[in-house]
Order: structure tokens, then C-alpha cells, then sequence
């Protein structure tokens, strides 16, 4: 499995592609293929049959998957998109990998 950068429930900021500076939460990854779906990034239609004369065919606004390098973390701190790194933590005791904002050095959250 590879390494994520961003988690769920991140706030992320969109670098490239066509919803480039935009930002939203990670609502899935996939670390398999290296994607991650964003609220509101890379809407997809699926268009919905009605599936019976009583129901009106419709469409569904979907986030698609986007590559996990296009976007970057938002630190909750500074409030701007930033790089992270990774460090040890002491936390209740235990030493846990945690990361961290390149930009202020205030901790992000720990890596599971
Ligand atoms: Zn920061």
C-alpha cells in the first residue's frame, strides 16, 4: 500500500487539472491507485433511468477520483495549502509518526 499524504476529512486545495484552486474534504482514498475523492472536485453526471413510469429519470452530481499528487493539505493552523513532513511525536505517553505543516511546524495529525 502506498503512503498517503492526506486522510480522510482533510481539507485539501486542488493544484491542477480543470478544479485547480479549489478547495474541499476528502471524503475517500485510495491508496492503491494513489487517488482520492474530494467534496465537490471533479464532478461527474451519472445520468439515472427512471425506473418506473411513477419516477422521473435524474441526475446524480458525483465526486470523481483525482490523482492524491494534485492535491495538497490545508494546514488547520495557518490556513494555507502546505507541505507537510513527518516527525515523532510523544502523545499520551506514546511515540507516534505524526505530520506536520512546513510552513508553521504546527502538528497535523498523527499517521495511521
Ligand atoms: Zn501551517
Amino acid at each position: 500500500m502506498n503512503k498517503m499524504h492526506v486522510k480522510v476529512d482533510d481539507n485539501v486545495y486542488v493544484l491542477r487539472g480543470k478544479d485547480a484552486g479549489k478547495s474541499g474534504k476528502v471524503m475517500a482514498v485510495f491508496p492503491k491507485t494513489g487517488q482520492v475523492v474530494v467534496e465537490g472536485v471533479n464532478i461527474v453526471i451519472k445520468h439515472q433511468k427512471a425506473k418506473s413510469h411513477l419516477e422521473q429519470g435524474g441526475r446524480i452530481e458525483q465526486a470523481g477520483k483525482i490523482s492524491a499528487s494534485n492535491v495538497m493539505l490545508v494546514c488547520p493552523n495557518c490556513k494555507k495549502p502546505s507541505k507537510t513532513g513527518s516527525r515523532f511525536e510523544e502523545i499520551d505517553g506514546e511515540t507516534k509518526k505524526v505530520r506536520f505543516c512546513k510552513a508553521c511546524g504546527s502538528t497535523i495529525s498523527s499517521i495511521k
